[in-house]
Parts: structure tokens; sequence; C-alpha cells
């Protein structure tokens, strides 16, 4: 993993409290992590509280335009849709700005940043080239995550992504298309179209969410 990792990195891994050269004065004249990015940014269900939230839709409305599915693993999660000639996020407006900066993805607030998961923190890798701006300045990567709650947030990270790898497990061994069309339907049901509350504490409704996904896994 480390020889891949110093591959496409400064080969540096990055606590959030070190700092690192991404800064990129407000990312002015420039849009191009935001188009022709395929389906690469997929999103959490933080992300899509964060979605709904600020649109006012719900997660099917959003699946008309801002977002759609596909399968990673087996495993069936959103990602915001590439739309158009150019293949352009949804959010992005005429001028080539962010309309939802302040509510924008996890995906989005990392990058040019990679995520290393651990197994009681996360830390991040810097990926060479990806940032199309060559005159970037150094900044703290928590206040380049630019993320509320911080720990709060690293602790949803990590229980996500573990779920995520536990079920992608179960689901590659799984024989059954029908088993595993309804736990994914499940899992969509559970953690993305069911509405999560728009004033209500995100972290601990997904805490509720997240110990009946574990009797899934278990059950296993
Ligand atoms: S949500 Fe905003 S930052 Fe993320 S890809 Fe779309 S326009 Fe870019
Ligand atoms: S490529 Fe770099 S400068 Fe351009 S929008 Fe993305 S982060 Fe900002």
């Amino acid at each position: 993993m480390f020889q891949d990792l110093h591959e496409i990195s400064d080969g540096k891994i990055y606590t959030e409290n070190d700092m690192v050269r991404v800064a990129s004065r407000d990312c002015e004249g420039c849009h191009a992590c935001c188009v022709g990015m395929g389906n690469s940014i997929v999103l959490d269900p933080l992300d899509v509280w964060r979605l709904c939230t600020v649109t006012g839709k719900t997660f099917e409305e959003l699946l008309q335009r801002e977002i759609e599915l596909h399968a990673v693993d087996g495993l069936i999660l959103p990602n915001l849709a590439m739309t158009g000639e150019d293949e352009r996020c949804a959010f992005l407006n005429e001028a080539g700005r962010c309309e939802i900066h302040a509510s924008r993805p996890g995906l989005c607030r990392t990058f040019p940043l990679g995520r290393i998961y651990e197994e009681d923190t996360i830390r991040y890798f810097l990926q060479t080239g990806a940032c199309k701006k060559s005159d970037r300045t150094k900044i703290k990567v928590s206040r380049w995550l630019d993320v509320p709650e911080p720990k709060k947030n690293r602790q949803f990270l990590l229980e996500w992504h573990s779920l995520r790898r536990r079920l992608e497990e179960a689901l590659a061994a799984e024989e059954s298309e029908e088993t595993k069309k309804a736990v994914n339907m499940y899992l969509l049901r559970l953690f993305f179209v069911t509405p999560y509350q728009a004033q209500g504490d995100f972290y601990e409704e997904f805490g509720q969410r997240m110990a009946q996904a574990k009797k899934l896994v278990q059950g296993r």
C-alpha cells in the first residue's frame, strides 16, 4: 500500500495538525476538480444530509439531477453526478463557483488530500498533480478540511468506513443476487432515503441507524 501511496503522493503522511501545501487562494479562476470527475465523488450519509438541508430536496429529488447511484465493490452508494457536455457538477454555477460551498461534500473539502483510515484516527496524503494550481501555499490540514465538530466528524468517518469495508466483504462472499439487492435496498433506505431531522443532531441520529446496521452485519 505504501509503495502505491508513494507513486501518487509527495511521500508524506499528514495529521490534522500538520501544515500542508494545498491553499489555492480561494480557488480563484479554477474549478478543475468540479468537472469531469466521473463517479469518484462518493457521498456518505453526512454529505447527503447536508445536501438535502441546503437544497431543501429529498434524497429521491436529488437523484433526478444532482446525484446518482453506482456500485462500489458490490455496495450501492450515491455520488455527485457530472452532467452536460463539459461533465460538470450540478452545484457549479455559471461563474465557476460552488453554490453550496459551506455544505460541500467531505471529498470536496479534502481534495487534493486523500484520506488514510487507521484504527482510531484518519491521516492524509497529498495527491501529486491533482490540484491544477501550482502556486499553492501552506495551511493547517484541519483548517483546509473546514469541518465543524471535527472530533465527532472523525468518529463518524471511521465508523462509516469500517461498516463499508465489512459490507463489501460480506457482499463479495454472498452468492445470491437477490440477497445482495435486498441488503443494498435496506442500507440505502436506512442511511440515505429516510430523512434525517433537518435541525437535529446528525451524528446522534446516525449512531442510532448505525446500531441497526451493525445488527445486520453481525447476523451475516
Ligand atoms: S459540490 Fe461544489 S466543490 Fe464539490 S464538485 Fe460540486 S461544485 Fe465542486
Ligand atoms: S483544482 Fe485546485 S485550485 Fe482548482 S478548484 Fe480544485 S482545489 Fe481549487
